[in-house]
C-alpha cells in the first residue's frame, strides 16, 4: 500500500530530516494523479511530464531521470496548486542533490554562479560588524549591495532608525549551493556563517533579498525578518508623495510568508501608486526565470518572464527582490521597491540607477568601506 506522508513533509523543501529521495520518488509515484493542475501552469512539467510520470522515470541504481530536475526553477508554484498536497519541488530538489552526490550532474553551466557565492563569502566582501544589545543585523546579501549600493545605505538608515543599534553582516547566504543540490558545501558553509553570528550575538536576521530570508527561516537557527516588516511596523521611513499605477511581482520564495508579502505592499501603497495585482500573485506567484538558476540549464524557464509581462500590460512591475528586478528588466519596465521609496522619479520613468557586473563587486567593496567607516568607534 502507497504511504502518504503527512502534508507537511511534502510541502516543505528544506526540512531538518527531509524525505529521502526514495521515500519521495515513491510518493509521487504512487500519490500524483497525473490531474494536469500543476503541468498546466508549468513550461517545465508541459515539456516533461507530470511529478509523478518524472518520479518513475529517475532509476536510482543509474542515475537515470535525475538532471531533468536542474530545468525546475524550485519556484513551488506546483505546490501551491497541487490538490494532493505534493511538493515537487521538493522532491526536485533531492533530485538535484543525488545527481550531484553520484557526480552525475552537469555543474558547468554554473560556474559563474558558483565564483559569484565564492566572492561573496570570501574576506574580501565580507563584514561582520556585530550588533549592540539587541542583537538584531541587517544582512542585505548580495545582489542588492552589488546592483544598488545606494538604495542599500538609505534601507540601512532606515532601519536604523527603528532598530538602535542594528549590526551590519555582509556575506553570502550561499543559496546557490543549497538549490544546486550541493548539499555539503552549502552545510559547511551556511554552518560556519552561524556560528560566526552566534558567536557575536545574533539572535535576529533582518534581510532585504528573498533567498536569504528563505536560507535563514529554513536552517530555524536565528529569528528571521524581511526588512520591509521592520519598516512597515516600526516607521522610520519617509515615504515619497506618488501617482499612477504600477503593478507587482511576487519573489517565489516569499510566496509562504503573507507577512512579508503584506508589508511590501503596505509601504508601495503608502506612497500613494495604485497597485493592480497582475493573476498570478501572492501565494500563486510566477517565477521571475532565474529561480533554482534554471534559466541556465534550458529554455524553458523563459516562459515565466514572458508570462509576467503579458500580465504587466505595460505598467512598471515593483518587486522587492534585486535578482528578480534585474532579471524581469530586460523584458518590462521594473522596479525595485527601494528604487521607488528612494529614487522614484528615476524608477517610474525606468531610468533607476543599476550596476551591472563587474562593477557590482567594486560597489560591494566601497559598501563594506563604508559601514567600516560608519561604525568606526561604536564597535566595542
Ligand atoms: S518550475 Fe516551479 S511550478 Fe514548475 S515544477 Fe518546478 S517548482 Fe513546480
Ligand atoms: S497537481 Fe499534484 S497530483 Fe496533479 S499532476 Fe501536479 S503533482 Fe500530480
Amino acid at each position: 500500500m502507497t504511504r502518504h506522508p503527512p502534508r507537511q513533509t511534502l510541502t516543505k523543501i528544506h526540512h531538518h530530516t527531509p524525505p529521502s529521495l526514495a521515500e519521495l520518488l515513491e510518493t509521487f509515484s504512487g500519490v500524483c494523479r497525473d490531474c494536469g493542475v500543476c503541468v498546466r501552469a508549468c513550461a517545465f512539467l508541459a515539456a516533461r511530464g507530470a511529478p509523478g510520470a518524472l518520479a518513475t522515470e529517475v532509476n536510482l541504481e543509474t542515475g537515470v531521470g535525475l538532471n531533468a530536475a536542474f530545468s525546475c526553477s524550485l519556484c513551488g508554484l506546483c505546490s501551491s496548486l497541487c490538490p494532493r498536497g505534493l511538493a515537487p519541488e521538493a522532491l526536485f530538489l533531492a533530485m538535484r542533490q543525488e545527481a550531484v552526490r553520484r557526480g552525475q550532474a552537469n555543474l558547468s553551466p554554473y560556474r559563474g554562479l558558483f565564483a559569484y557565492e565564492d566572492l561573496g563569502g570570501a574576506s574580501l566582501l565580507s563584514l561582520f560588524l556585530p550588533p549592540r544589545p539587541g542583537g538584531t543585523v541587517f544582512f542585505p546579501g548580495c545582489g542588492l549591495p552589488g546592483t544598488r549600493p545606494a538604495r542599500t545605505r538609505d534601507l540601512f538608515r532606515a532601519l536604523e532608525k527603528a532598530l538602535p543599534g542594528l549590526g551590519v553582516v555582509l556575506s553570502c547566504c550561499f543559496s546557490p549551493s543549497r538549490s544546486l543540490g550541493l548539499a555539503d558545501r552549502f552545510g559547511k558553509r551556511f554552518s560556519a556563517l552561524s556560528s560566526r553570528l552566534a558567536d557575536s550575538g545574533v539572535r535576529e536576521v533582518v534581510t532585504a533579498c528573498p533567498n536569504c530570508f528563505r536560507v535563514f527561516k529554513d536552517q530555524g537557527e536565528f529569528a528571521v525578518r524581511t526588512a520591509w516588516e521592520v519598516l512597515a511596523e516600526n516607521g522610520g521611513l519617509f515615504v515619497p508623495r506618488l501617482s499612477g499605477e504600477v503593478t507587482v511581482h511576487d519573489p517565489c520564495p516569499l510566496r509562504a510568508e503573507p507577512a512579508a508579502r503584506e508589508a511590501a505592499r503596505s509601504i508601495l501603497a503608502s506612497t500613494g501608486l495604485s497597485v493592480v495585482e497582475p493573476p498570478g500573485s501572492g501565494e500563486k506567484t510566477l517565477c521571475c526565470g532565474q529561480g533554482g538558476a534554471a534559466h541556465l540549464a534550458g529554455p524553458e524557464a523563459e516562459s515565466w518572464r514572458a508570462q509576467r509581462a503579458g500580465q504587466a500590460g505595460g505598467r512598471t512591475v515593483v518587486t522587492w527582490c534585486a535578482g528578480c528586478a534585474d532579471h524581469l528588466s530586460a523584458r518590462m519596465p521594473t522596479a525595485h521597491l527601494l528604487d521607488i521609496l528612494f529614487d522614484p522619479e528615476r524608477a517610474l520613468s525606468g531610468r533607476a540607477r543599476v550596476a551591472r557586473s563587474p562593477f557590482t563587486y567594486a560597489n560591494r567593496l566601497l559598501l563594506k568601506r563604508w559601514f567600516q567607516k560608519r561604525q568606526v568607534g561604536r564597535i566595542g
